[in-house]
């Protein structure tokens, strides 16, 4: 099954690529799945990713899902395939007729979709979804909701080719790494220090909540400018993805970034935002880490991320240095995002999931939802012929981090 497992590395790591699961809504693809449901007149369209574990929809028309168990989800099968998938009544076929989507809600009779296809990859598909059986579903409407795939593919393209964060004109995540990987290998060869900060806004999920998704990007820009504004001519802040901020400190030792960082700290914290909704502040959390002897560029931005993270559970609105010898934390983690399976009762029960850190002796894995599952379990990653007992150390909304036993 060496295809199979190939197939699955590449969308994983081309979903990595394009940072695209979990961010907010953007017109720009709901205007496709509106698009889709008038042009073939039906009542649900989507445009999904298929994660390890879930599909996960970027735009739903007439649906209000965000995402759903894998196994069920018709476009789980379409990833598989090299031609548009349509279905004229599931209930007819074979592979979907006891479907939990067509025997229960939404009650899918209708299903056509189209892969989303990037780099060799295919990592969803765009689909048209009916009640009602359909068999006037022909080549034509096929072509054009291919067409309609292509359009959603060529904006996701465009986005990861630019330089710039539009929303807030930091550099993209894109050039961010390629300039952290160029100042990486430059401090290596000189062996001159090297800085770098991950910056997360806290409790930015209520400011979305409360005021709208509008006045959180106003939020959004204004934090980026107050770090900007903190920072000296030769630093580079990057947005890395939602209201995540990675920042680079050429030429800074730890203590020195380390300053730095509480001064982006407290003008974050400052800063007043003049937004329609009224005056609002934020703060946000930071994790610094030094670039070590042996270590690459993403090895630095881990244990930022890793340091930011100890600021979060310590209170956060603080700035925090990652230390080696913190015992919660395993310096060799690597950020992976593979497909795995968790198995528990003899094996009799299992559950997907999508393993986003592993080290020698620990692993971080995303799940739908932790209920259910017992503290101790057999965690199995397909691509990597792993296959270990694992013991709950932690666990928070759908993460929980394993210690192999
Ligand atoms: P914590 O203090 O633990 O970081 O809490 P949080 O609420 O900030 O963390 P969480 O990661 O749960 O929420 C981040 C939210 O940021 C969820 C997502 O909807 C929102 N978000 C991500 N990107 C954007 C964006 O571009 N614009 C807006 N308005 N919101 C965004
Ligand atoms: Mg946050
Ligand atoms: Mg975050």
């Amino acid at each position: 099954m060496h295809t199979a497992h190939d197939r699955e590395a590449r969308r994983l790591d081309t979903l990595v690529e394009l940072d695209i699961l979990d961010t907010p809504r953007e017109l720009a693809f709901d205007r496709l799945t509106s698009l889709c449901r008038k042009m073939f007149r039906v009542p649900m369209s989507t445009l999904t990713f298929i994660d390890g574990h879930r599909q996960w929809f970027k735009a739903s028309d007439g649906l209000d899902l965000r995402e759903t168990d894998r196994r069920p989800a018709p476009c789980n099968v379409t990833i598989t395939l090299d031609e548009p998938l349509v279905v004229a009544d599931m209930l007819r076929d074979a592979r979907f007729a006891d479907n939990m989507f067509v025997r229960g809600a939404p009650f899918v009779r209708f299903y056509a979709g189209a892969q989303l296809k990037l780099s060799g990859a295919v990592i969803g598909s765009l689909c048209a979804i009916d009640t009602r059986p359909r068999d006037d579903f022909g080549a034509e409407a096929t072509s054009m909701l291919v067409d309609l795939a292509e359009i959603a593919v060529d904006e996701l393209k465009l986005r990861n080719l630019s330089m710039q964060d539009a929303l807030t004109g930091c550099s993209s995540r894109r050039a961010f790494r390629g300039e952290g990987e160029r100042l990486t290998a430059l401090a290596t060869r000189h062996i001159s220090p090297l800085s770098c900060a991950v910056l997360d806004v806290d409790h930015f999920k209520q400011v979305n909540d409360t005021y709208g998704h509008a006045v959180g990007d106003m939020v959004l820009g204004a934090v980026a400018a107050a770090a900007r504004g903190a920072l000296r001519g030769s630093d580079l802040i990057g947005r890395l993805g939602g209201e995540e901020f990675g920042i680079l400190l050429p030429h800074t030792k730890l203590d020195q970034a380390m300053g730095v960082l509480e001064k982006v700290r407290a003008a974050v914290a400052a800063t007043r935002i003049e937004t329609p909704a009224g005056t609002i502040g934020v703060t946000c959390s930071l994790g610094g880490a030094m670039l070590s002897p042996g270590n690459c560029f993403d090895d630095m931005l881990r244990n930022a991320d890793l340091a930011m993270y100890g600021a979060k559970q310590a209170g956060r609105n603080q700035a925090l240095a990652w230390v080696d010898r913190a015992p919660s934390i395993a310096p060799t983690a690597r950020r992976v995002f593979k497909a795995g399976t968790i198995s528990f009762n003899a094996g009799h029960s299992t559950i997907d999931c999508t393993v986003r850190g592993l080290s020698r002796d620990t692993a971080t894995i995303e799940v739908l939802s932790t209920s259910g599952i017992p503290d101790q379990f057999k965690l199995a990653i397909a691509t990597d012929a792993l296959s270990r007992a694992c013991r709950i150390t932690a666990k928070a909304d759908n993460r929980i981090e394993v210690a192999f036993t």
